[in-house]
């Protein structure tokens, strides 16, 4: 069996930097470290850092004093000026991929722009950015969505960062139509670009595809769609207890890819198992 690894995948810049600094933080403080919503989507991470004491909440209002970590996602402005008022220690992990994002979105929509965002109005980086625009924002996941963006002057599109260039491109043109003044940002994030890019290479070449992430990861969600394009054998699994290796067994070529949440220890429990059960000499 051969198997080809996607040459990008696993922690992106972003979930990497969350991730160490909440350990180093978790490090220096005992108790009173919170996390608004989990960090990252990957349940194994969690787990290590609830197990060295890091609590998540959903509300910053829940608390009022102590560590707040932001996570890589980022959150609507109101949370910092909360935070402030009521003295709690904001750790900000926000991507800074997505504070350009979330900077765009601030600056039309002061300047008379009708925002629109590319991308999953339930998703926590989505509600952060429309956070930064009083929550005006227009999000258009769907063609369906298009009849919700009213004709205007100025229109402003971006994108969430993790969504698929086809597809932004795609909504986008149908929401152009829609202003006089058109200002359209690609917001999406290189590490996306190239996982996505690198996972499409491998799926071409291949019998069957692992793609490793979290089930609620979206972009692991999405890695995985871009692989069933490609290739008819497409298995999402967290970890290696889900490794179908039954269905494996016969299967000459095998590509690997990872979300940007899923740890480099997750990735190489799988390549070692795949390489011991079929590669035997
Ligand atoms: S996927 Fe991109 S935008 Fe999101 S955290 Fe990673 S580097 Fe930042």
């Amino acid at each position: 069996m051969d198997l080809l690894i996607a040459k990008n995948s696993g922690f992106c810049f972003g979930v990497e930097k969350a991730v160490k600094t909440t350990l180093h933080t978790l490090n220096e403080n005992k108790s009173n470290v919170f996390s608004l919503g989990p960090i990252i989507h990957n349940e194994q991470v969690i787990n290590l850092l609830k197990s060295k004491g890091l609590i998540i909440i959903n509300n910053i209002k829940d608390v009022n004093k102590g560590k707040v970590i932001i996570r890589s996602h980022g959150v609507p402005l109101d949370v910092y000026s909360y935070a402030k008022n009521v003295g709690l220690e904001l750790i900000d992990c926000t991507c800074p991929f997505v504070r350009n994002v979330q900077q765009k979105a601030n600056e039309f929509f002061n300047n008379g722009y009708t925002i629109v965002i590319i991308g999953d109005s339930k998703h926590p980086e989505v509600i952060g950015i429309n956070g930064w625009c009083n929550n005006q924002a227009i999000i258009v996941n769907s063609e369906n969505d298009i009849n919700k963006v009213p004709l205007t002057d100025k229109l402003c599109i971006v994108s969430q960062t993790t969504m698929t260039l086809e597809k932004f491109q795609k909504l986008s043109r149908l929401v152009q139509e829609k202003g006089k003044s058109v200002k359209i940002f690609n917001t999406i994030c290189n590490a996306t670009n190239l996982r996505q890019e690198s996972t499409k290479e491998i799926a071409k070449k291949v019998n069957a595809m692992i793609v490793i992430g979290g089930h609620h990861s979206s972009n692991t969600r999405k890695l995985a769609e871009i692989s069933k394009k490609y290739c008819h054998n497409v298995y999402h699994i967290e970890t290696l207890d889900e490794l179908p290796v039954d269905k494996l067994r016969n299967i000459k070529r095998i590509g690997i890819t990872a979300g940007a949440s899923t740890p480099d220890w997750i990735i190489e429990n799988i390549i070692n198992y795949l390489n011991n059960m079929f590669n035997k000499s």
